[in-house]
């Protein structure tokens, strides 16, 4: 769909989403990285900025625009802007990294840490709490990776080089704005490649129409405000038309034999999906919980069917991704029901399923070991690990395709068992060597006070004898001189 003809909150979701399903792997692993950066012409990017501060929009930011502006473009953006992914993801492989076992657990310590925010969020807003969580997983792993590039000076170099220029210009200008208001400070304005920052990963025009101040301090703060980005990320979702109290649908068994089309949008009642036979994944009737529901088949015919509502479309208005929206459904409902079980009813239609992080990280650990050399582990498969993967696999003689799915996991793991061991024990050597070297480095370091200590008390003793020895000479003197009087 052209971008111009979508409403301006799904147009730029679908922006935010098309930059950051590069960026997702992208600004938080270098794997992706495998080209040298393109140099940018400095002297050309000094007069687009000065080419910008003449136009019209970045009147209202002037002074804010001159005390920020970057003298320096940043190519790691650009490049960023230009990745194509090599080897296509299926959604089995998207959804195992969003959710697995450990996001469903952290998201649960969450939702009992932020319990009293949520619930007033939740009665604010008429967006379930679980719903917020499950956007603030996927989108930040609950606050822990905000991005770390400079927003303005990525959003300059964008609106200066490379595609889509004028979109980036208007985030540049909604960008200053949020400094100008005081509501994110300098320092902390760091995001994504593509600008997107904070805690839910707004983007900088999507912020000015929708943040919250939720704690009451004023400030729009959705990087150190866990309150004001959770109530940001409920006045989106109800922006883009949440149902209070409904779900966002339902993992369904579909009757045999029945051809179902792939269509959210083709929305029915439940009676009439009851009618066509469709019960949830164990057979139990459909509940009358949604006013109307379509059909999601994220694989096709084969693996898991859903029924879902108004409130996954409005997931879907986040990042306009499909997966994206099933990964924040899925990791919702799980962390609803304080369950770490993170397979649907009905398995995908594959032999090699997904990798969790800690699987993934198992993978890149293993190729390491095996000198396949995919530089630091972070758990976050991208081509630089695929391309190892493929090596590995050619040199065993199996087929290549890259693929970081169960099957290479599990080849991996038996194949450095032994490394695997090895490694452990070198380790734990190392980390006794080093505990040692501590205890030694301690005593070293305590030797000052207890060497000031011994001097002050062999000063003492030196004193004492220093002292007898003259008490001893004067009154030898002293006698020395009675005798010669008596004499
Ligand atoms: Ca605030």
């Amino acid at each position: 769909m052209p971008l111009y003809t979508l409403p301006t909150i799904s147009r730029l979701s679908l922006l935010m989403y098309l930059l950051t399903v590069a960026s997702s792997t992208y600004a938080t692993n270098t794997d992706n990285i495998t080209t040298d950066k393109p140099a940018l012409d400095n002297k050309k990017f000094a007069a687009c900025l000065d080419n910008l501060a003449q136009t019209g929009s970045f009147a209202s930011v002037k002074d804010i625009f001159a005390q920020y502006r970057p003298t320096q473009a940043d190519p790691s953006v650009l490049e960023a802007l230009n990745y194509q992914p090599e080897f296509s993801k299926e959604p089995w492989d998207y959804l195992a990294s969003l959710v697995d076992k450990e996001r469903v657990l952290d998201g649960m310590a969450a939702s009992d840490h932020y319990t009293d925010v949520l619930a007033k969020i939740e009665s604010h807003y008429g967006v379930s709490r679980y719903d917020v969580l499950g956007v603030w997983g996927v989108e930040s792993d609950f606050g822990t990776t905000l991005g770390k590039k400079d927003v303005i000076d990525s959003l300059a170099t964008l609106s200066c080089f490379g595609r889509r220029q004028s979109y980036f210009r208007g985030e540049y200008v909604s960008a200053l704005k949020i400094l100008q208001q005081g509501d994110i400070i300098k320092s902390d304005f760091k995001g994504s490649w593509a600008g997107a920052f904070g805690q839910t990963q707004f983007m900088p025009s999507t912020f000015l129409q929708l943040a919250q101040d939720f704690d009451g301090d004023n400030r729009k703060d959705l990087v150190n405000s866990q309150a004001d980005a959770l109530a940001s990320t409920a006045n989106f979702l109800k922006n883009s038309g949440y149902q209070s109290n409904q779900p966002w649908g339902y993992e369904v068994r579909l009757p045999s034999g029945t051809n179902f089309a792939n269509n959210r949008k083709n929305k029915h009642s439940i009676s009439y999906w009851q009618g066509l036979g469709i019960t949830l994944s164990d057979g139990s009737p459909l509940p009358s919980t949604l006013s109307s529901a379509g059909l999601f088949l994220p694989s096709g015919k084969q693996g898991p069917a859903f029924l879902v509502g108004r409130n996954f479309d409005a997931f879907y208005a986040y990042n306009a991704s499909e997966n994206y929206a099933l990964a924040i459904a899925h990791l919702s409902q799980r962390i609803e029901q304080r369950d770490t079980n993170v397979n649907f009813a009905t398995a995908w239609p594959t032999d090699d399923p997904g990798l969790s992080r800690k699987e993934s990280s198992e993978v890149q650990e293993s190729l390491n070991l095996l000198g396949y050399n995919i530089g630091a582990v972070d758990g976050i498969i991208g081509d630089k690990t695929r391309q190892a993967i493929q090596k590995y696999q050619a040199d065993i003689d199996i087929k290549a395709d890259g693929k970081a799915g169960k099957k290479i996991h599990q080849r991996l793991m038996a194949s450095t068992a032994k490394l695997r061991e090895a490694a452990k024990v070198q380790a734990k050597m190392n980390a006794e060597t080093q505990a040692v070297a501590n205890d030694n480095s301690q005593d070293t370091t305590q030797k000052p006070s207890d060497t000031k200590s011994s001097y002050g008390l062999s000063n003492l003793v030196e004193n004492k004898t220093l002292l007898s020895i003259l008490i001893g000479l004067l009154i030898a003197l002293s006698v020395a001189i009675f005798i010669n009087r008596k004499r």
